[in-house]
């Protein structure tokens, strides 16, 4: 899985690079002695990666084991600034400020909020044989047992991150001429691709990448702008906690564009794994099917969360589909009841069409897996991309199979990915503009979709790195 925990090795520039389909690029120990005439890897499809030479030669890799420390050496990917945020970012810390809130005088006490990812609760919901409503509301009551105060879903303010999205698909498409404007639109809620397309091909993708927020980031700004105001404290007196998928997700609550210099905090000031939250329940003997259950928080009065709630196109957010639906409603006055998926060259690039008289009106995709991300980059930089809008993720098969997910010993991987998916599906879907409290949330908080407030505090933007000037580069 894409996460600073599981290191690669970055090849650029191969044409025809293909990497495994169950696991991202991983480490391995190249031979690059003078004279060792490597000229590219090549991987099969069982994962293993073998050496080429330039006269044809074969020679099977061995995985290279990379610590956080390893990547320090390397100039080019996690920073030293970086590792401290990480450890910043872990069950151990939100122990800590839970501990330091039991003893400190009123005024110095944090609210605690945590924010539930749907992928994270679908993974507790497999190992704990819980339904995905049962789950939710015992890992409410879990959190509140060890000092939180309010515990809230991210499917909530993914409901902005979507509807940010299709509006700047509209306006993007709408001004297909202008370069500034760049088509095809590619997602931006996977941090994993993000810190990919900013340290290898800067230049060329980042005009392309989505400027709106992910739902963590989202949820950034509702817990630390408007939740904080409804609760009369200042963002720093709010100590807010994601539980997310993947590691990667503790580097985008780093960045430095989610960071408050005036109250000297971050949107997001610790992001835990699903497995560090069953490793919090094993630390505190806890089993989740054995607590009551209680009910989700919610931000505002109108929006209620009795239950969970999704939305439609798949357990990495749903970005094409809502994308699409609308997109072709609001350009082409088309009503799309079905979105339909044509597998390409394997299970984790398909494609969409929206076709009038034979005529392509919207050619969508879904990039996941970084074999498909290079290829996706290859053609792009050729000028050979033929899509609008592609949904980016760094992980084989998305966001359910994130490397901080909970395995499963007994169970084969993708048996176990195959549950999480059918929990995650039992879940009720709304469409985002009908969601309860959204459109509250637009004129009462944001002052009006499209208004300054709206894009400072629902959108972000990228940074291309230098990265190291050798052809090869370890990346995590
Ligand atoms: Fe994290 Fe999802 Fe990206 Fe995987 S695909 S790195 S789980 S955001």
């Amino acid at each position: 899985m894409a996460s600073p925990f599981s290191g690669a090795l970055q090849l650029t520039d191969l044409d025809d690079f293909i990497a495994p389909s169950q696991d991202c690029i991983k480490p391995m120990k190249v031979d690059r002695r003078p004279g060792s005439g490597v000229a590219k890897i090549h991987i099969e499809d069982d994962g293993s990666y073998f050496q080429v030479s330039q006269d044809g030669g074969m020679k099977k890799l061995e995985k290279a084991k990379i610590s956080l420390d390893d990547c320090l050496a390397c100039s080019g990917c996690v920073t030293s600034a970086e590792t401290v945020l990480i450890t910043q970012q872990s069950h151990e810390e939100l122990r800590k400020v839970l501990g330091a809130n039991k003893t400190a005088a009123p005024d110095q006490q944090k609210l605690v909020v945590i924010s539930v990812s749907p992928q994270s609760r679908a993974s507790l919901a497999v190992r704990f044989q819980l339904n995905p409503t049962d789950t939710t509301r015992k890992l409410t009551a879990f959190f509140k047992k060890i000092g939180a105060h309010y515990v809230f879903d991210t499917a909530f303010s993914r409901n902005f991150s979507l509807l940010e999205s299709q509006r700047e698909f509209v306006r993007r498409f709408r001004g297909q001429a202008n370069p500034e404007q760049a088509l095809p639109v590619l997602t931006s809620a996977c941090p994993g691709w993000i810190c990919y397309a900013e340290k290898t091909h800067g230049s060329t993708l980042l005009p392309h990448i989505s400027t709106a927020r992910s739902p963590q980031q989202v949820m950034g700004s509702l817990v630390k702008d408007f939740f904080a105001q409804q609760q009369r404290l200042t963002p720093d007196k709010v100590y807010h906690v994601t539980v997310m998928p993947c590691y990667d997700k503790k580097l985008e609550a780093s960045r430095p564009d989610f960071f408050s210099q005036e109250h000297q905090t971050r949107d997001v000031d610790c992001v835990i794994t699903t497995g560090e939250v069953f490793k919090l329940l094993e630390e505190e003997g806890v089993s989740l099917s054995e607590l009551e259950p209680a009910p989700l928080d919610s931000l505002c009065s109108s929006a209620s969360a009795q239950e969970p709630t999704s939305h439609r196109g798949g357990g990495s957010g749903g970005y094409l589909e809502h994308v699409f639906r609308h997109a072709a409603q609001e350009l082409f006055g088309i009503h799309v009841t079905e979105v339909t998926y044509r597998p390409l060259r394997n299970k984790d690039l398909q494609e969409v069409i929206l076709e009038r008289e034979g005529q392509v009106l919207l050619h969508f995709a879904a990039a996941y897996g970084f074999r498909n991300i290079q290829n996706l980059v290859q053609k792009l930089k050729r000028g050979r991309c033929p899509y609008h809008y592609v949904e980016v993720m760094a992980c084989p098969a998305g966001c359910l199979n994130g490397g901080g997910q909970l395995k499963a010993p007994d169970t084969p991987g993708k048996e176990l990915l195959q549950q999480v998916e059918r929990l995650y599906g039992l879940v009720r879907t709304e469409a985002p503009e009908d969601a309860p409290g959204v459109q509250e949330l637009y004129e009462c908080w944001l002052q009006g979709a499209g208004s300054e407030r709206a894009g400072r505090l629902l959108h972000t933007s990228y940074h291309a790195v230098e990265k190291a000037g050798s052809g090869l580069s370890i990346r995590w």
